[in-house]
């Protein structure tokens, strides 16, 4: 059965359906034959189910679910004995390392409640936080490395509805934010299979140029902003579509508008000002500046929000210093939305942006053949932590540097030179 548009239910269920099938055809691209695990927040059933409809269409051979729900985490919060909060369910992810070892695809579907927890005990939070950190290990470790085509796609629940519009109605709330996610994750369109790939051809550009010309730093000016950010020694630019480790080619966020690659750990100096507030686990950091010095973060300010970001800093070593460097145009569909989304997914797809903590091996050449040694070495960082920031806006201009110290204009005004 296809599904009619019907304007008395706030999400378009034609538009729902396109985007399960950007899911599994473009974000999966899942294979005949290949079993998929999909975790979802049990609210996005409806959207759960079109998944289901588009893999099995697609060849899978096992779609199996795993949903959350917001009211059985907060019973935890309010009823577990003590002990409980530090414990996770470790088989579980063991369990899935062992699906993802016989090439089981993934996928997570998005839209929790970004605020859900911003009420409990933070010392429960951060606790029940590690506990799963740790056990998830097996798990992370195949999705990071891309040992299989994985991808995670948004639905418009309500809770997060009201937190991106919080003057309008409930129904209107969840509609406006369905239809920017169909828009941003290009589900709009009668083809949306056809402009994914006419995207990912437009990312592939720019990527491909950014390593053509093998920068050693990218140079940021524009309000409160004069950053050098150096690059890693044998960085590569990503962006858009990546192959996996079992070849199949993925697109695992979708939206993306990003390039992104790695800075280097100990290369960065000068000072920037955040140009949107940062979302981080119920809690908004807002107006942050700070100061690098050999890599390092040395000053950190923020109008908001400043003492979870001094903590955030406190976390490791690793976590004052850069993981990702992001360019994104200020004309994104993201972007022009205006809207602040509250989810790294979105939000980090609307400007150019640096992260703290963690590199991406993927973005080095042969990335997956160097050992974590050579790849601190090259200049990567690392961290327990990966937050991105925003630091793009159309006043913000961008120059390559090269070795030689001659410089490229790489951004104008927020948009590509
Ligand atoms: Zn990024
Ligand atoms: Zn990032």
């Amino acid at each position: 059965m296809t599904p009619k548009s019907d304007a008395a239910t706030p999400i378009d269920p034609v538009k729902l359906d396109r985007l399960a099938e950007v899911g599994v055809k473009v974000g999966l691209n899942l294979q005949p034959g290949q079993d998929l695990l999909l975790s979802a927040p049990v609210e996005a059933l409806p959207l759960v189910r079109r998944i289901a409809v588009q893999a099995y269409e697609a060849g899978a051979g096992l779609v199996t679910p795993l949903l959350g729900d917001p009211e059985l985490t907060l019973a935890r919060f309010h009823h577990a004995r003590d002990e409980s909060f530090d414990r996770a369910a470790g088989w579980l992810y063991e369990a899935m390392g062992a699906a993802f070892d016989a090439n089981t695809a993934r996928m997570g579907v998005v839209g929790d409640d970004p605020m859900l927890l911003s009420n409990e005990d933070p010392d429960k939070v951060s606790r029940a936080n590690k506990a799963q950190v740790m056990a998830y290990k097996p798990a992370r470790e195949r999705i990071t490395s891309f040992a299989i085509n994985w991808n995670l796609v948004s639905y418009p629940g309500a809770a997060w509805a009201r937190q991106v519009f919080p003057d309008l109605p409930g129904d209107e709330a969840v509609h406006n934010l369905a239809e920017a996610i169909f828009r941003a994750s290009r589900a709009d369109t009668d083809d949306p299979v056809g402009a994914w790939t006419a995207h990912n051809a437009k990312l592939r550009e720019r990527t491909d140029w950014l390593n053509e010309q093998r920068f050693h730093a990218l140079h940021f000016t524009g309000p409160d902003t004069d950053l050098t950010v150096g690059l890693a020694d044998g960085h590569e630019w990503m962006g858009g579509a990546s192959v996996a480790r079992n070849g199949v080619v993925c697109n695992p966020n979708i939206p993306s508008e990003e390039v992104f690659t790695t800075p280097h750990a100990q290369r960065v100096e000068g000072h920037v000002r955040a140009t949107k507030p940062l979302s981080y686990q119920g809690t908004l950091i807002e107006d942050i500046r700070v100061r690098f010095e050999g890599g390092r973060i040395t000053e950190a300010s923020a109008s908001r929000g400043e003492e979870v970001l001094q903590k955030v800093l406190d976390s490791d070593e690793g976590a004052r210093r850069l993981g990702e460097v992001a360019l994104v145009p200020h004309s994104s569909p993201i972007s022009q939305s205006g809207l602040l989304f509250y989810n790294t997914l979105f939000d980090e797809n609307a400007a150019c942006h640096i992260a703290l903590g963690q590199c991406y091996s993927k973005c080095f050449v042969d990335g997956d053949k160097l050992s974590p040694e050579q790849i601190a070495a090259q200049g990567g960082n690392e961290s327990a932590i990966h937050i991105d920031w925003m630091i793009g806006s159309d006043r913000i201009d961008v120059d390559g540097v090269r070795e030689d110290g001659s410089r490229v204009p790489v951004f104008r005004k927020g948009e590509w030179a």
